[in-house]
């Protein structure tokens, strides 16, 4: 069976800090029809975010975001768990840093576990483990992880949910001239070294850290579309029609 990665940030999760109900509902309700097609492995923001629904505390300092992504990821993992029961599937929680994949052998650990929640129907939900890493072991955004999460489980395709359409020739919130590219093979130089502009105060990466997790992608052979996670419809029918409707998909 195929494999897809689908990533969602903050900017789609979560609303006012809290977690945006609906729209986790209807990106479960996808990923519930794309597990007839592929195996799915899903990669999700939005823990320091939850977090903050019961616990006010600084993210902008270590200590805070640590203690709010502690308190939020369970709060988390229950939201999905209880949309996920709707349908049926049974899921796993993955924490990863950038150190589970520094060797081959620890690589291939990571390979194994999806590996056995896949043959067993499971969906593995991954995200990156904010509450014990040194910044020195964070990808800083799961964008990066996901990225390498397609790779190391020989991912068709990542899908990157985000709040825009796409890549655009500049920020479409602050210029509404900005045009989409609708397929890109090469990333420009000067684009990945720009500073990162999240959009959403939780959000962590921005355009950049997308454009990184392609660029990693590209040159490993490999594709990542980029596409609008409020209305779903162009994941779903790149995915399930094999029609690329919008969205900039990186190849
Ligand atoms: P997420 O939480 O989904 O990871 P981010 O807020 O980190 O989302 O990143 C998406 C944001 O990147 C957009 O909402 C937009 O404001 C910003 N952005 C900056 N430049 C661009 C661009 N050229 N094309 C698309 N988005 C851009």
């Amino acid at each position: 069976t195929k494999r897809v990665v689908i990533k969602v940030g903050s900017a789609v999760l979560t609303d006012n800090n809290n977690i945006a109900k609906e729209r986790m509902l209807n990106l479960v309700s996808m990923i519930s029809g794309l597990r007839k097609t592929y195996d799915v492995i899903l990669v999700t923001s939005g823990a320091v975010a939850a977090g903050y629904s019961t616990l006010k505390l600084d993210k902008s300092k270590q200590i805070g975001k640590k203690a709010l992504a502690a308190a939020g990821q369970p709060i988390l993992m229950t939201a999905y768990k209880k949309k996920f029961d709707i349908y049926d599937i049974d899921t796993a929680q993955i924490l990863l840093t950038e150190d589970d994949f520094d060797s081959r052998k620890r690589t291939k650990m990571f390979q194994e576990i999806i590996d056995a929640h896949l043959t067993h129907d499971i969906l593995p939900i991954v995200n990156e483990n904010d509450i014990t890493s040194t910044p020195e072991q964070q990808f800083g955004d799961n964008d990066q992880l996901s990225a390498v999460v397609a790779h190391a489980t020989n991912a068709e395709i990542l899908v990157i949910l985000s709040d825009i359409d796409g890549y655009f020739d500049k920020n479409p919130h602050e210029y509404q001239d900005a045009k989409i590219f609708k397929t890109m093979s090469k990333i420009p130089e000067q684009a990945l070294l720009d500073e990162s502009t999240p959009n959403n105060s939780f959000a962590t990466g921005g355009i950049v850290t997308k454009l990184k997790a392609a660029n990693f992608l590209i040159r490993h052979g490999r594709k990542m579309l980029l596409c609008n996670g409020f209305d779903l419809s162009a994941a779903e029918s790149f995915l399930l029609e094999n029609k690329h409707t919008l969205g900039t998909l990186f190849l």
